[in-house]
């Protein structure tokens, strides 16, 4: 495993987001919640921070640092976990494409917007009948002279249809490969394309104040120069996207747990009964100690995922070693990933149980965590699919 430290400036990046999330997100979290709004004002804000930049490469504008981007999500995780995934998706899923796969041209036109938090990008790869099996994608993208015309459907896709979308990226069939499987490329497709519709807007069992739709693609047509990447490579492209996101994603998991364990530290201090605070009980206080334990290790896991990221982006001129270190972090991703979002459902379980009523009344947040927490197990890869990876990792040919 990477050794890591965080650094001073990544400590004084934790207190300046810290206090902007207590300050600007905290007062406010439950009515976004309660009233299913996306605080446009907000992400706006979080732009002028920095905040969409910290991982982004340093010639559109971005600091390079993905350690900072995990800071970021885990504090502002830790008041809201809608807000830490607007900033995780509009990154991992809205950025990252194009900054890893798109040409010179792409790069100059829509990440400026997008690094500076003016606009958010949307990623679509997940379809009705093509989650976990993404391969199994039906959107089909076909050339038309000097425009590929897209037809399909995608679902459950982030940050695609608020106010600030600029575009969304999504994979669609564009043949077949040698072997009968299907040749999968990826698009960009701007906001307002004609044919591109956003569908209203789900309703979720939490993460009320996030944005996700189905989008519906008829006849779209996009320029020759929309396709990002390689022809073909879009899926293996996306693949690669999907390994940061799933240690940002574990970040945001952490933030989950603290707030966890805080919330329930402090109320079991003060809630009496039987003549004395809960906390004195062994059957709260080992509890709250099992809450820590995974604070401790999921911190340790996320960290050093985020560091091996890190080193990967310095010259290494070795591929062999390349593709070594690549490996071990696609396996350091998938263990944080795991680890850290089961915990957080456990932690908001066990949270929301120290709260006992109260627990289960939406004036206090430990309700809003317990049901903001189930989808971590499932988006960017369910549990079951972190499990096939490091298992594979290990070396067994599992199906
Ligand atoms: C709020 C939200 C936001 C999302 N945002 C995005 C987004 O921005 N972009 C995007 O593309 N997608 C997004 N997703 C989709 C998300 O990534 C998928 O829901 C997830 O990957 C699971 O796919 P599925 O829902 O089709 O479930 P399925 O793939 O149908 O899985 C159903 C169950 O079967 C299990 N399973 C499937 N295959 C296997 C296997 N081989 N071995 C063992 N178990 C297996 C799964 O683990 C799961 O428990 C989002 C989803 C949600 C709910």
């Amino acid at each position: 495993m990477t050794s890591f430290q965080l650094s001073d400036d990544h400590e004084d990046l934790r207190r300046v987001v810290a206090a902007f999330a207590r300050e600007e997100i905290a007062p406010h979290a439950a009515r976004w919640d309660a009233e299913h709004t996306f605080p446009v004002e907000v992400v706006r804000r979080m732009g002028e921070l920095g905040l969409f930049g910290l991982s982004a490469p340093p010639e559109y504008g971005g600091a390079g640092d993905f350690t900072s981007l995990c800071v970021a999500i885990e504090e502002l995780g830790r008041v809201d976990q809608s807000i830490g995934i607007t900033l995780e998706a509009a990154v991992g899923l809205g950025i990252n494409p194009i900054a890893g796969a798109g040409s010179a041209e792409q790069k100059q036109r829509w990440l400026p917007d997008l690094v500076a938090g003016r606009a958010l990008a949307g990623f679509g790869l997940t379809e009705p009948e093509a989650g976990s099996d993404a391969g199994a994608t039906r959107t089909r993208a076909v050339r038309d002279g000097d425009e590929w015309v897209i037809d399909g459907t995608k679902q459950f896709i982030t940050n695609s249809g608020s106010v600030l979308t600029s575009l969304v990226t999504v994979t669609a069939r564009t043949g077949e490969r040698p072997d009968g499987r299907p040749e999968l490329s990826a698009f960009i497709v701007p906001a307002g394309t004609p044919g591109f519709t956003v569908e209203p807007a789900y309703a979720k069992l939490g993460w009320h104040a996030s944005d996700t739709h189905p989008l519906t693609f008829e006849s779209v047509r996009v320029p020759a120069d929309h396709l990002l990447g390689e022809q073909g490579k879009g899926f293996a492209q996306f693949l690669a996207t999907l390994d940061d996101g799933r240690v940002a994603i574990a970040a945001l998991a952490l933030g989950c747990l603290r707030a966890c364990r805080d919330l329930a530290l402090e109320y079991a201090g003060q809630r009496q009964s039987f003549g004395g605070p809960i906390g004195r009980k062994q059957g709260v206080a080992f509890q709250l100690a099992d809450l820590d334990v995974m604070v401790r290790s999921a911190h340790l896991l996320v960290y050093a995922a985020a560091a091996q990221r890190d080193a990967m982006t310095s010259d290494n001129p070795q591929q062999a070693r390349e593709f070594k270190q690549a490996r071990e972090f696609k396996q350091a991703a998938a263990v944080a990933k795991l680890y850290a979002t089961e915990s957080a459902v456990t932690a908001t379980r066990v949270a929301t149980q120290v709260f006992g009523g109260y627990g289960f009344m939406e004036e206090y947040p430990v309700a809003r965590f317990y049901r903001d927490a189930k989808i971590l197990e499932i988006g960017e890869g369910t549990s079951e699919i972190q499990r096939m990876i490091i298992a594979r990792g290990l070396g067994l040919p599992v199906e």
